[in-house]
């Protein structure tokens, strides 16, 4: 990339860098402003206090050239990419698990991705209690080279509807109905203690026993998310009166809205100030795949806060078209980004899209603007995880996870960004035109 790096060795090394000449991502604005940040204690820092108050100058100072400085991406379900996949545990057992787990961390935050929730799809108990302790948060070290960072695991089921499973399979789906107890025994009582390695769950709040767990796993500051659900707009509702704060997928595996029952898209237009309730969050799928792209702009005119972006990408990102093998015996056809469930009339089996794709296309989509779009895959999931102020935003205190976009004008006359670098806890870790060794 043509930026101009100029580099002052002539005092004390500071660890700090500054970008100038760029845009960087504040709210719903973008703000033509210089970035100090540091490699020291991998935050962003407030400028003039560090030049003032410390007399400390950046090592470097970087000219962006006009380009767009986003906080790092936040993918809140990643079901695997690389030919891993979450689900699975190898032959071989945990520690070749884990160094999957590695593999998939080093070669993520490559596409921009900083941080993410490692997402289990509907399993038998065995793998729970093998796959978790793998999945927990892993940026405590602050180390850069480790790539991305795992925010805690997303566990998928299997609390789930039987008749809105979408791929995952039926026979390990279960009900709750001595509650938590329940999800202690499936999930492993030890993975459900605080602080626990899974950051949230999606279930369906009609299954028996399951709005009892909701407040129980809120005391263990484990998050829940509605979804692969039959829920009316009742049940739904119950379902966040219970704590529930998150829709997993919005539109896809639930029932469609229908306009005597709304159902749990009715959530959406649960005005805030009635009834105590708070709108919820909701992922949503922009891959051209699950959802047309004007129920997406319905989406996000109804709750624009709300609004996540997410890739549900699956082990099959980066391999070439083929059938491959799923877990639980079932195999899955790759064609382009389409994945489907062989054997079924086409059921839609996850994507394989990035997610700078995602925000390209719902920037095309919708007429959101740049920051209005990089919105739904930083601010909004850092909020909806409770990290506001130390991801997803650029304000000083928060980690300088760091992604340089460049907007490119297509032939068609669409947009799109373009990852040019990125920068974990203050160290630049990928350059699109320079292989690092990761
Ligand atoms: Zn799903």
């Amino acid at each position: 990339m043509p930026s101009a790096v100029t580099e002052y060795e002539s005092h004390t090394p500071s660890g700090i860098t500054k970008f100038t000449n760029c845009l960087l991502v504040k709210g719903n604005q973008l703000v033509k402003e210089d970035l100090w940040i540091s490699s020291i204690n991998g935050k962003i820092l407030k400028s003039q206090e560090v030049f003032y108050e410390q007399r400390a100058v950046p090592d470097r100072v970087l000219d962006l050239g006009g380009r767009i400085v986003s906080p790092g991406l936040i993918d809140s379900q990643l079901n695997g990419a690389y030919g891993v996949d979450f689900s699975v545990i190898p032959e071989d057992g945990a520690a070749s698990y884990g160094k999957g787990v590695l593999r998939v961390n080093k070669s993520l935050i490559k596409t921009g991705v900083t941080s993410y929730l490692p997402t289990l799809t509907s399993q038998k108990a065995e793998v729970y209690h093998k796959a978790l302790p793998f999945l927990g948060p892993s940026g405590a070290p602050r180390d850069p080279s480790a790539g991305s960072e795992s925010l805690g695991a997303h566990c998928e089921g299997p609390f789930i509807s039987p008749t809105k499973n979408g791929i995952h399979d039926v026979s390990v789906l279960r009900t709750a109905p001595h509650g938590i107890l329940d999800l202690e025994e499936c999930y492993g009582a030890a993975n459900l203690v605080s602080p626990s390695p899974i950051k949230y769950i999606t279930l369906a709040p009609e299954l028996p026993g399951a709005l009892s767990c909701i407040p129980a796993l809120k005391t263990r500051d484990i998050r829940v998310s509605i979804g692969h659900s039959e829920a009316t707009y009742e049940e739904a509702r119950a379902g966040m009166a219970a704590g529930a704060g998150m829709i997993t997928h919005l539109f896809n595996a639930m029932r469609p809205l229908h306009h005597r029952n709304p159902g749990i898209f009715g959530l959406l237009g649960t005005a805030s100030t009635t009834l105590g309730y708070v709108k919820p969050y909701f992922g949503i799928i922009a891959d051209g795949i699950h959802l047309h792209r004007t129920t997406i702009k319905i989406a996000w005119n109804a709750h624009p806060d709300g609004f996540i972006l997410v890739t549900d990408a699956m082990s099959l990102v980066g391999l070439p078209d083929g059938t491959y093998d799923w877990t639980n015996g079932s195999r899955i056809i790759k064609k382009g980004p389409l994945l489907t469930l062989e054997g079924t009339d086409g059921k839609i089996a996850g994507s394989s899209i990035s997610l700078i794709e995602c925000v390209t296309n719902f920037l095309n989509w919708s007429g959101a603007s740049v920051p209005e779009a990089l919105k739904a895959v930083t601010e909004t999931p850092a909020r909806m995880l409770g990290l506001h102020g130390v991801k997803g935003t650029l304000d000083p205190g928060a980690d300088a996870d760091i992604v340089i976009l460049e907007l490119q004008g297509t032939e068609a006359g669409e947009k799109k960004l373009e990852v040019e670098q990125v920068w974990k806890f203050g160290q630049k870790v990928f350059e699109k035109n320079e292989k690092l060794g990761l």
